[in-house]
C-alpha cells in the first residue's frame, strides 16, 4: 500500500511543525506546531487544518515548542479525537506552554475586541484555556527508547534529541517501510541536555535545517555572557535577555550561576522576570533522568536570580537604575514582559539587549540583531542605542555541522532526504552540503507538498 509524507508546516519556514503520514484510511501526524514570525505565516494559523482534523488517527509531538505543540488546541477543538504520543517531560512543558498560549490568544481577541482593530467583530482567540486543557488530556506519555506500536502495524521509537528538556528524534516502521524525523537537533557537548541520540537506518529521513547555513560561534558561552555583563555593568548599564521562558530561560540561569559561582560577575543582581520561566524551571528539576545536571546543581543554577512574580515588581525593574541582569520573555521579542524592559532600555547606550538564539524573520528580535534603528512596541517607536548582541552559541539547535555530525550516524543513505524546517536558503545551502559532502538523495519540500515514498 502506498505510503505518502505531507509537510503541512515546518517547510520553507522555521515555524508550524507539521508532517502527515497516510497509508490506505489511516493518517498519523507528526507535530502540531504554530506559524510564527511573519503575518503572512500567522494567517495560517486561521486556515482549515488542511486535512480534517477527525480523519487523523494519532499525533506524534516531538517536543514541546510551540513551533512544534500549538495547534494543538486548535487541532482538538476541531474535532481530532485521538490520542497524542510524546514523552514524560514534553508533557509536563506542554501543561506549562500550551497553557500560556491559551491564555495569550484570548488576550489577544480581548485586546482586539477592546480596540476594536480586528476585521471580526467580536474578535475570537485561535484557542481558550479550555481547548489547551483538552488537547492536554490527550497527551500519552511514552518512554525513551522502547519501540510502541501507536496504531496497527505503525511502530515508533523516540530517541533523545537534545535540544529541549524532553525533546526526540523519531524512528517510524510502518508498512515495511523506516522513516526517521530528527525533531529539532540539539547541540553535542551541552552541559544540561544530552547529545542527539543517533539513528542508524531508515529509507526516509526528514531533517530539520534552522542553522543549515550557519556555524556557531565557537568562544566559550559563559565566557562571552561575562565579557558582555562586565563591559555593560562597568559603564552603568543593564543586560537585558530576552529568553524563551521555556528551556533557554533555564540555560542562561546555568551560566549565569556558574559565572557567579567563580566570581565573575559575584556582584551583579540577577532577576528571572518570566512567570512561566519558574514554572518550566520547576519541570526542569522534575525531570532528572532527561538531562546532564546534578539535582544540586539543577537548583543551584534554578536559584541564582530573584523571580520577579508581581506585575508592579516588573514595573519596579525599568525604574530601578541600578546595573543589574534581566532574563524575561519572549525570545524573538515578539511579546511578554520583556516589551517593557525593551521600551526602558533599547533607548540606552549604556545598556545591552542580549538575544540568546535564533531569531525568526519578521520578528523584533531579528530586526534588531539586523541594526534596526527604531522598534515598534505597543504602537510606539522605540529607538535602539543599547549594544545589541545575540549569541548564537547559546542556541538550543544543531549548526550545520553537527547536523552533518548526526547524519553521519546512519550507516547506508536514506532513499530521500527531506530537508525543513529553516529559511528557504538555510535549507537549500544543507540539502547542497548532504549531496556533495555525504552523496545522499536530499530535497527541500514546498509547503504542503506531498512526496510519495513506496
Ligand atoms: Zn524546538
Amino acid at each position: 500500500m502506498t505510503l505518502t509524507l505531507s509537510f503541512l508546516g515546518g517547510a520553507g519556514t522555521v515555524t508550524g511543525s507539521r508532517y502527515v503520514l497516510e497509508s490506505g484510511e489511516r493518517r498519523v501526524l507528526i507535530d502540531c506546531g504554530l506559524f510564527q514570525g511573519l503575518k503572512q505565516l500567522r494567517l495560517r494559523n486561521w486556515a482549515p487544518f488542511p486535512v480534517p482534523p477527525r480523519t487523523i488517527s494519532a499525533a506524534i509531538l516531538t517536543h514541546a515548542h510551540l513551533d512544534h505543540s500549538g495547534y494543538l488546541p486548535r487541532l482538538v477543538r476541531d474535532g481530532y479525537a485521538g490520542k497524542v504520543y510524546c514523552s514524560e517531560a514534553t508533557q509536563d512543558l506542554c501543561e506549562v506552554l500550551l497553557r500560556d498560549s491559551a491564555h495569550l490568544q484570548e488576550q489577544d481577541a480581548a485586546y482586539a475586541n477592546r480596540r476594536g482593530f480586528s476585521k471580526h467583530k467580536p474578535a475570537l482567540p485561535l484557542y481558550t484555556v479550555h481547548d489547551a486543557d483538552r488537547a492536554l488530556a490527550r497527551l500519552s506519555p511514552t518512554s525513551f527508547d522502547a519501540e510502541r506500536e501507536i496504531i496497527d502495524g505503525l511502530r515508533v521509537r523516540m530517541r533523545r534529541a537534545g535540544h529541549l528538556l524532553g525533546a526526540a528524534n523519531l524512528e517510524c516502521t510502518w508498512r515495511g517501510t523506516k522513516l526517521a524525523f530528527s525533531g529539532d537537533l540539539g547541540r553535542y557537548n551541552d552541559p544540561m541536555l544530552p547529545d542527539p541520540s543517533p539513528i542508524e537506518e531508515a529509507d526516509y529521513l526528514v531533517v530539520e535545517s534552522t542553522y543549515g547555513d550557519r556555524r556557531h560561534d565557537s568562544t566559550d558561552p559563559q565566557a562571552a555572557l561575562a565579557e558582555i555583563i562586565e563591559r555593560t555593568t562597568a559603564r552603568g548599564g543593564t543586560v537585558i535577555i530576552p529568553a524563551f521562558a521555556v528551556g533557554r530561560a533555564q540555560t542562561l540561569l546555568y551560566h549565569l550561576e556558574r559565572l557567579k559561582a567563580s566570581g565573575r560577575i559575584a556582584n551583579v543582581p540577577i532577576f528571572l522576570n518570566s512567570p512561566m520561566a519558574f514554572d518550566a524551571s520547576d519541570v526542569l528539576c522534575r525531570h532528572m533522568e532527561d538531562q546532564r545536571l546534578s539535582k544540586v546543581a539543577c537548583q543551584a543554577a534554578c536559584g541564582v536570580a530573584e523571580y520577579v512574580r508581581e506585575v508592579e515588581a516588573s514595573k519596579a525593574l525599568n525604574e530601578n537604575s541600578m546595573p543589574k541582569v534581566i532574563v524575561s520573555a519572549s525570545g524573538m521579542a515578539t511579546g511578554g514582559r520583556v516589551l517593557h524592559h525593551l521600551k526602558r532600555y533599547a533607548p540606552d547606550p549604556r545598556s545591552t539587549i542580549l538575544f540568546a538564539g535564533f531569531q525568526a524573520a519578521g520578528t523584533r528580535g531579528a530586526a534588531m540583531v539586523s541594526g534596526a534603528e527604531t522598534v515598534k512596541i505597543h504602537g510606539e517607536y522605540i529607538p535602539v542605542r543599547a549594544e545589541v548582541k545575540n549569541l548564537s552559541m547559546l542556541s538550543a539547535h544543531a549548526d550545520a555541522e553537527e547536523i552533518l555530525r548526526w547524519l553521519r550516524n546512519f550507516r547506508r543513505p536514506p532513499r530521500m532526504t527531506f530537508v525543513t524546517h529553516g529559511e528557504p536558503t538555510a535549507s537549500d545551502v544543507l540539502r547542497r552540503r548532504i549531496k556533495d559532502e555525504l552523496g545522499w538523495q536530499a530535497a527541500v519540500p514546498d509547503h504542503l507538498e506531498k512526496a510519495t515514498l513506496t
